[in-house]
């Protein structure tokens, strides 16, 4: 139910199109909705007697038909995290969990859906991406399934589980010796010749509202209430910024009660944090990171699309923005695993590494609702945690061998 598109900055309005900058001004382009007919459509009852999966949410998503991309994605599991808050002292501590996202285990699943669906309606043949790994897999995957063809532009050294999980879904990957953001200025130009629908730099007002689907789930899941507290890691800082949208819209067409009293807090590697530095110095802008050093290469976007929109956001909740380091966030990855059985990427220990910092500094009351966003799938980077777990023995098949390692093994332990 959608009705256009509308400058954030100078509030001029367009007709839908594949364009995401104003050319008056130069401001992002959003989607427009007529939310007063909305409202008399979209009822918690009409939503709960939908399927499990981000569609219910339809009449709040860009499309102008029905999907045809991506049915099956989202609603992806909501839970209390008993062990994990017990561990870092929280009582009411959720995840969001969003590695197990349907076709390619991350939450870019969810925007590539929206995404090609559009560029469907718009009859674009070829779709492209500029990305950091998560969205080579789930553009590759979700094309192969649309019967769309991909071009696929990463830098060149990305992880094994992101390169062949874009290649074998029959996407021409094209790796870029450069950092991300060295891609994302060729694919711009790559756009502009080609006429592809570049999920997120042509199409992107529709790309990214697919975001918004993580927020209305996890308030569907909670009980149809807004958390105290939300932990959200960052690469271009749209997520988070869509997440507070999906809060806003839901108030807005009566689905629950306002106003937002969330905190939102960001989180990003150390080595790649542009807008935690911004909110940690107090400063409105950020300063663009030309040399991002950090295992969480999913995150590693040194000038980030929504930055100032993330940084004033994370200001005005009350929220505040941590860069757990290299070291935290291996430990965080296997924290999360020991104790809720989790296996997340490199993005998932960066929020749970910015979660132990913001605990230990007393900004998140022990008490308050709070959830943390998992949105990868540790599978895809084995190699940030392959030379952090020990050596297992082998032994012959014998009872008594096993007995012998048992008993020395647990004399050690
Ligand atoms: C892309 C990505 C994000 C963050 O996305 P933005 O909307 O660009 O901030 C978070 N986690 C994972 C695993 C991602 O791939
Ligand atoms: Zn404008």
């Amino acid at each position: 139910m959608n009705t256009g598109l509308k400058c954030r900055e100078c509030g001029r309005e367009y007709p839908n199109a594949p364009v995401h900058v104003c050319e008056y001004c130069f401001g992002p382009l959003e989607i427009r909705y007529d939310y007063d007919e909305i409202k008399k459509r979209l009822t918690r009852e009409t939503i709960l007697s939908r399927r499990p999966n981000m569609w219910r949410y339809k009449e709040l998503l860009p499309l102008d038909g029905e999907p045809t991309v991506g049915q099956d994605v989202g609603f992806t599991p909501f839970f209390k995290a008993e062990r994990l808050g017990k561990a870092l002292g929280l009582s009411n501590l959720y995840i969001k969990n969003d590695a197990v996202n349907h076709p390619t285990l991350s939450f870019k699943d969810r925007v590539v859906s929206v995404a090609l669906s559009k560029a469907k309606e718009f009859g674009f043949k070829t779709v492209a991406c500029a990305s950091t790994g998560n969205l080579a897999n789930s553009v590759a995957a979700n094309a192969a399934q649309a019967g769309l063809e991909a071009y696929v532009f990463m830098p060149a050294n990305l992880e094994q589980g992101k390169i062949i999980g874009t290649q074998l879904y029959g996407a021409h990957l094209v790796g870029i010796s450069g950092h991300y953001d060295d891609v994302n200025r060729l694919c711009s130009e790559i756009a502009g010749k080609y006429g592809w629908a570049f999920v997120n730099i042509n199409i992107r007002p529709y790309y990214a509202e697919g975001s918004k689907s993580f927020g209305y789930e996890l308030v569907e899941q909670l009980g149809w209430k807004l958390p105290d507290e939300i932990v959200v890691p960052m690469a271009g800082g749209s997520l988070i910024c869509k997440i507070l949208k999906s809060f806003e819209e839901f108030i807005r067409i009566g689905i629950i009660r306002g106003p937002v009293g969330t905190r939102f807090h960001g989180a990003q590697g150390a080595g790649c944090a542009p807008i935690v530095s911004a909110v940690k110095a107090r400063m409105d802008f950020f300063k663009p990171v030309k040399e991002p050093k950090t295992i969480a290469k999913s995150l590693a976007i040194g000038n980030p699309a929504d930055g100032y929109y993330a940084i004033k956001q994370i200001r005005q909740s009350g929220g505040w923005a941590e860069d757990p380091t290299d070291e935290e966030i291996v430990d965080s990855i296997k924290l999360l695993a020991r104790t809720e059985g989790v296996f997340t990427e490199t993005a998932g220990g960066v929020t749970i590494g910015g979660l132990r910092r913001l605990v230990k500094e007393k900004r998140i009351d022990p008490d308050a609702t709070v959830v943390a966003c998992i949105t990868g799938n540790g599978l895809k980077t084995q190699e940030a945690v392959a030379g952090h777990v020990s050596e297992f023995p082998v032994i012959p098949a014998k009872l008594d061998a096993f007995d012998a390692y048992f008993e020395s093994s647990s004399k050690a332990a």
